[in-house]
C-alpha cells in the first residue's frame, strides 16, 4: 500500500518509538518502573510537513515541535518537518533524525527547549553536541545505523520537496 506523507511520518514515529523509549528509560535508571509513568508516550500527535509560522524562511528549522497549547484542543502535539527536507530521498536519514529529535521534545520537554533533561535523553539516544540542531555529523554511528535500517523499511517518503 502506498502511504501518504502523513502516514509515512506516523509510521516513522512508530518505528522510532522503541529507540526513544529505550533512551528515556536508560536516562532515568533510578526509576525504571516509573519512567513510563513520568514520561508517557504522547498519544495525541499530528505529524505533517510545513514551515512554522513567524520564522523567516531562511531560518526555518529542519523540524518543529509545538507544545499542546498551540493546538485548539490544548492536548495535541504538532510536529512539522521542513518541506525542503521531507521527501528528499538523499536525506531520509536526516528526516528520521529530525523526527527523533522532535519526539524527545514531545516526550520530555512539552515541546519546549533543550534543557538538561532533553540533553540527557538526546545523548542517550545517540545525539551529540550541539543538541539544539540536528546534524548527521553529530549523530552516533550506532544511531545512524538504526535510522538507515528504519529508512530502508519505510521506503521513500512521497512528499515532493520544495526548493530552498
Ligand atoms: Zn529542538
Amino acid at each position: 500500500m502506498k502511504l501518504t506523507t502523513e502516514q509515512w511520518l506516523h509510521e516513522a514515529w512508530r518505528l522510532l518509538t522503541p529507540l526513544v523509549e529505550g533512551a528515556i528509560a536508560s536516562s532515568f535508571p533510578h526509576s525504571p518502573g516509573d519512567t513510563a509513568e513520568l514520561f508517557p508516550e504522547p498519544t495525541k500527535i499530528q505529524l505533517s510537513v510545513g514551515y512554522w509560522p513567524n520564522i523567516p524562511r531562511k531560518e526555518q528549522p529542519l523540524g518543529y515541535c509545538a507544545d499542546p497549547t498551540d493546538c485548539k484542543d490544548g492536548e495535541t502535539y504538532t510536529v512539522f518537518i521542513s518541506p525542503e527536507l521531507a521527501g528528499d530521498h538523499r536525506h531520509t536519514t536526516l528526516v528520521l533524525a529530525t523526527l527523533a529529535h522532535e519526539m524527545i521534545h514531545a516526550w520530555i520537554t512539552n515541546g519546549h527547549g533543550h534543557n538538561r533533561r532533553f540533553q540527557m535523553v538526546a545523548h542517550e539516544l545517540g545525539f551529540r553536541k550541539s543538541y539544539t540542531c540536528v546534524s548527521l555529523k553529530t549523530t552516533s554511528p550506532k544511531l545512524l545505523r538504526e535510522l538507515r535500517r528504519i529508512g530502508k523499511k519505510l521506503g521513500p517518503c512521497p512528499w515532493k520537496p520544495l526548493k530552498p
